[in-house]
């Protein structure tokens, strides 16, 4: 027997008539590209969506077809996030940190019909649009005095002018919840990027769990940054989570140093905010040594990358901001586990609660979990035994886009994503990522993780990041060596830095050496490229060989 409530489907159009409704006068804040600040409400942010899915029924886009775009956190994106999925198109946002001959192959691969983007990016436009030659309309996305008068992009128009003569009434399309959304390809560390292809019931369900109290905490009280760009998974769901609570939200735009961050976060009373280990990194350099303090905010997500201890207390103890570890990905939406206590935790001693604090943290509903050994076989959640992450539910990817699924059946034929990362659980669930199965280091038999080395390293305080890989040794197979940058004028000696990790793991897992980089090279979505480091590190010798 079939339930007897109304079958609405739900799309992503619901979401901004929602906020345009009932959320109508909150605040949508961005930094431009030109550098000032624009601001305006839901509901102008709902009427230029809909010009804009006017604009593309002008242009003759069908159902489906695809819309990229290259482009800042910023209102104008948002209005794409909405314009475009909400018409019934598909949302293609490219990552602009990419190599230019890389963006070519995945616009060419989405086959993106009208390809919108920033000034800052016109150079990538101008090295890729003669060999994308299925793009039929190049939008720059600002006001029509800004374009420049010779750019060599056939038809470019601007953004503003495109929208201006179109109206702001439109009769969002109904179709099933199952149509395609919006896509991500993933950073493509070996082989071409492969695409994750959202639809509008997995982004509407995530929007709802993002929300979620142990997750976001998302409410129409809190006004939000996301420095996580809205070309890495859909800045981690939070623009539609934005419309489903009405919260105030505050774009970056491309100033994404800490000086930057830390003033807008002051201006427009930001109380929660997200982003990578890296860019927090920047933030509190900034505000350490002019002693700087958070005035508003009270939370924020820190994933994409291990969040090093070191970084979690200083949010917590020095400046009152409670972390909340987040672990995700591409293929995942990207929310999988976020990191908070259980009623049964309050009582227990600080330290005790940072220690589980530190973890990925527990699964959200509408994700299950399970890591499994060599042999394939479940291990047991105690916290202890490690094996591959598997996941599986209705925001996580079935088949790539154009491509084939990963996915591995159990026993009962239930289809289960390999996350590729190695994890353990603990009794109250709580999951722990060791390492990237690809960057984990075998040593004599023995694994070490390379974040728990490369988090130590972090609690120095003259390192400014960390890397651990391990390098070919004849005897162990495998040692970790620890490539380390320092904070600008720190001092530390090799002998110094080993000596720190003393008595904080275990003998055998102590890097063989340590190596001072200007820099670790950081890929495009701001994590560490350690396939670059070896490359960098490939004529390196372990001391003694
Ligand atoms: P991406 O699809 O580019 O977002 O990358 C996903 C991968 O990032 C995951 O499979 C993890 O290896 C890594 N990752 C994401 N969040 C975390 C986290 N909190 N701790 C450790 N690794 C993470």
């Amino acid at each position: 027997m079939l339930g007897l409530m109304q079958n609405q489907p739900l799309l992503i159009s619901s979401l901004i008539e929602f906020a345009a409704r009932h959320h109508n006068d909150a605040q949508i804040v961005s930094r431009r590209v030109e550098g000032d600040i624009h601001r305006y409400t839901y509901k102008d942010l709902a009427a230029r969506s809909r010009q804009l899915a006017n604009a593309l029924d002008g242009e003759g886009l069908e159902q489906g077809e695809r819309v990229a775009s290259i482009a800042w956190n910023g209102y104008r994106h948002m209005e794409m996030y909405f314009g475009v999925s909400g018409s019934g198109r598909v949302l293609h946002t490219i990552n602009p940190r990419l190599h230019p001959e890389q963006v070519a192959w995945i616009v060419n691969h989405a086959e993106d019909c009208v390809l919108c983007f920033d000034m800052s990016f016109l150079p990538i436009v101008q090295a890729i649009h003669a060999k994308c030659p299925a793009v039929k309309r190049w939008v720059a996305l600002c006001d029509a005095d800004k374009l420049p008068a010779d750019s060599g992009i056939p038809g470019l128009l601007s953004y503003e002018a495109w929208i201006a003569p179109q109206s702001d009434r439109y009769h969002w399309p109904q179709f099933d919840e199952n149509t395609a959304s919006s896509m991500c390809y993933t950073s493509g560390t070996t082989g071409n990027p492969k695409a994750a292809l959202y639809s509008h019931r997995s982004s509407t369900l995530h929007a709802y769990a993002a929300a979620l109290p142990d997750v976001m905490c998302l409410s129409a009280r809190d006004s939000v940054l996301p420095v996580v760009p809205m070309f890495h998974v859909n800045a981690w769901g939070i623009p539609y989570s934005a419309a489903l609570t009405g919260c105030k939200l505050v774009f970056p735009g491309p100033a994404l140093d800490g000086k930057s961050i830390y003033e807008l976060m002051e201006a427009e009373g930001v109380t929660f905010a997200a982003g990578v280990p890296t860019v927090w990194q920047m933030l509190l350099s900034h505000m350490k040594p002019g002693g700087l303090r958070f005035s508003t905010l009270k939370r924020t997500v820190i994933g994409g990358s291990a969040c090093p201890p070191a970084m979690l207390s200083t949010f917590q103890d020095e400046y009152g901001v409670s972390v909340l570890h987040a672990w995700g990905m591409t293929e995942m939406s990207p929310l999988g586990t976020l990191c908070s206590l259980k009623n049964k935790h309050l009582e227990l001693p600080k330290d005790e609660q940072m220690q589980i604090l530190q973890k990925q943290g527990r699964a959200i509903y509408g994700v299950e979990m399970k890591i499994i050994g060599d042999d394939g076989k479940e291990q047991a959640w105690d916290g202890r035994s490690y094996g591959d992450l598997l996941v599986r539910g209705p925001w996580i990817v079935d088949t790539y886009y154009k491509g084939t699924s990963p996915l591995v059946r159990d026993e009962q034929g239930h289809g289960w994503f390999p996350t590729g990362d190695v994890a353990t659980i603990d009794a109250d669930g709580y999951m722990q990522i060791t390492d990237r199965s690809k960057d984990v280091i075998k040593s004599g038999g023995e694994w070490i993780s390379s974040i728990d080395i490369e988090n130590i390293a972090m609690a120095h305080p003259a390192v400014a990041m960390a890397a651990c890989i391990g390098m070919p040794h004849p005897k162990w197979d495998e040692r970790p060596i620890v490539a380390v940058a320092k904070k600008p004028n720190a001092e530390l000696t090799r002998e110094e830095l080993l000596k720190f990790y003393e008595g904080k793991t275990a003998k055998w897992q102590i890097p063989d050496d340590v190596v001072f980089v200007d820099a670790i090279p950081l890929g495009a979505t701001g994590k560490m490229l350690k396939t670059k480091l070896r490359e960098e590190l490939k004529d390196y010798k372990l001391p003694g060989l």
